[in-house]
């Protein structure tokens, strides 16, 4: 199945793809997949005035009937997981399993968000006045921005949308430029499942296809009451101020720079596996890669060794392709950024085990490569950045407090993991005293996330939560309401006003 069977079988006609202003490729091979029309300053407006309106009825929509639509959505998506999931392989460049298990993702979170919508709980509180109640009330926000990064094409967006929509409100997404097909294909799944409920408001779910300069109106428009950004520290770094400024809200889902801490006693196996998965997997394009291993002095030369002999065996190629465990870094420009961090870590005195490109003959126009291994004496400079690319920076370590504080020295805060049989030092790693990320696992890697849980990370991980657990707060505002069912009115502070 190519591109254009994947958007056939879901209804969508190729031909709408033939002409725009934005040329979409696949990472697989370079290859033209389509090309698409970019919205204008003055159509996103329009959109925004459409969604502004859609929340007036959807906000009074009972909760659980607006779970209804979720569902339906999540039937669309059962439906159409393998051309929607191959798709994301084509226009993304991960593993064929890996853009079904995103799909599933989405079906997994609409589950989720159904239940929810019928459990979009407050707290009746004890109120200190006789013959008074008091209670929050969970009300829908407003219209919901959610900008989204090229490595989660799909997921993102529902993780955002299944939530935003069971809480009331309507959604404007405004996908990667690198990856809008699977957006549009995502939008045309929405629509379908809309029509079926055949209740929704006109717009309660838009797409805004366009570049930075565009989306930063949708960022500034405080018609948008909450802005849910997936991307790059940087792009945190504009957005966040931007949408502080006209003290609207934010998610932030921002960069990670993950470590996992192998412990003397660990299961060296188990250890394995993770690290290879977390560092190698998605080409090193997750948020919650592993970036950094560190690895007790007494077991690096033994363990070392066996990682290196892993990674020289792990099969690069096209991630349609089985047995395929390494697919195409997403661009040039992504080859580009591994080459110059690989040159810094040498020249900070990194050993290098691996790294550039290969396959270039069987694929000219894609950008594969080699992952590297970096051994360090120290943390230096470069490894406290986030090279987007499968690059494993090692380091070893000599006591438990060494390693806990090179896990936290790093300005990001996502994902954290050890591998240790040492009940003090694992729940000691989860304590307050131990990682300061919003993910901290023990004897499982650093990479993916269970959508049941809040997904999110500190410092410039931005601080923001979606998917699972109470992170559908965010998504709406809290009023405490005091009732008064006496016939007296006490007054705060024992103040009395005498009205006769
Ligand atoms: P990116 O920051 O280049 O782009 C992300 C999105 O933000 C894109 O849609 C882009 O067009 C948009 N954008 C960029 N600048 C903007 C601006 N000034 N105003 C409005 N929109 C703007 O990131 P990327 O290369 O697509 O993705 C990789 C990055 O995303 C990595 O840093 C990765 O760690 C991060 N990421 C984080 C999470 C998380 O949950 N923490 C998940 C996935 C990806």
């Amino acid at each position: 199945m190519n591109a254009n069977d994947c958007l056939k079988s879901m209804g969508l006609d190729p031909k709408n793809f033939e002409k725009g202003d934005l040329t979409v490729t696949s990472p697989i091979d370079g290859a033209v997949i389509g090309k698409v029309r970019q919205d204008t300053a003055a159509t996103l407006d329009k959109k925004i005035a459409v969604a502004a309106k859609a929340f007036e009825q959807w906000k009074v929509t009972p909760a659980p009937v607006r779970g209804e639509l979720v569902r339906l959505l999540g039937e669309q998506l059962r439906t159409h997981k393998d051309a929607l999931g191959r798709l994301v392989t084509l226009e993304n460049g991960k593993l064929l399993q890996e853009g079904l298990g995103e799909v599933q993702e989405m079906i997994d979170i609409c589950d989720f968000a159904v239940g929810l919508s019928r459990q979009l709980y407050g707290l009746t509180i004890a109120s200190e006045r006789p013959g008074h109640a008091m209670r929050e009330n969970w009300h829908p926000l407003g219209v919901v921005g959610v900008i989204s990064a090229f490595n989660f094409p799909v997921a993102v967006w529902a993780w955002n949308a299944a939530l935003a929509l069971v809480c009331g409100d309507p959604v404007i997404w405004k996908p990667s430029d690198k990856t809008p097909i699977t957006a549009i294909a995502t939008q045309h799944l929405f629509e379908s499942a809309a029509k079926k409920f055949g209740q929704a408001p006109q717009g309660l779910s838009q797409l805004a296809i366009c570049g930075r300069e565009i989306a930063s109106a949708m960022v500034e428009d405080p018609r948008v009451k909450l802005i849910s950004a997936t991307g790059s520290t940087a792009m945190g770094r504009i957005v966040g101020p931007a949408v502080a400024r006209r003290f609207g809200s934010t998610i932030l889902e921002l960069g990670g720079n993950n470590a996992i801490i192998v412990a003397p006693s660990a299961d060296l196996n188990l250890a394995l596996g993770g690290i290879l998965f977390g560092a190698v997997g998605t080409c090193g394009q997750r948020c919650t890669s592993t970036r950094r291993l560190l690895v007790h002095k007494d077991i690096y030369d033994k363990f070392i060794p066996r990682l290196k002999k892993a990674y020289a065996s792990i099969m690069i190629g096209n991630p349609l392709e089985d047995g395929v465990l390494v697919g195409p870094l997403i661009d040039e420009g992504a080859f580009n950024d591994m080459e110059a961090a690989l040159k810094a870590a040498k020249a900070e005195g990194g050993k290098i085990t691996g790294g550039g490109r290969t396959l270039q003959n069987e694929y000219p126009g894609g950008y594969y490569v080699q992952p590297a291994i970096v051994e360090m004496s120290e943390q230096t400079a470069i490894v406290h950045d986030e090279t987007f690319a499968p690059i494993l920076y090692v380091m070893k370590y000599k006591s438990f407090d060494q390693a806990l504080a090179m896990q936290n020295a790093v300005p990001q805060g996502l994902s954290s993991a050890i591998f240790t049989n040492d009940v003090r030092e694992a729940e000691r790693f989860t304590s307050a005293a131990g990682s300061d990320c919003g993910i901290a696992n023990v004897n499982i890697g650093t990479s993916g996330a269970e959508i049941g849980g809040a997904f999110g990370g500190e410092k410039e991980t931005g601080g923001g939560r979606e998917a699972g657990s109470d992170s559908w707060k965010a998504y709406m505002r809290r009023s405490t309401s005091t009732v008064n069912y006496s016939s007296d009115l006490p007054l705060a502070q024992g103040i009395k006003f005498d009205l006769d």
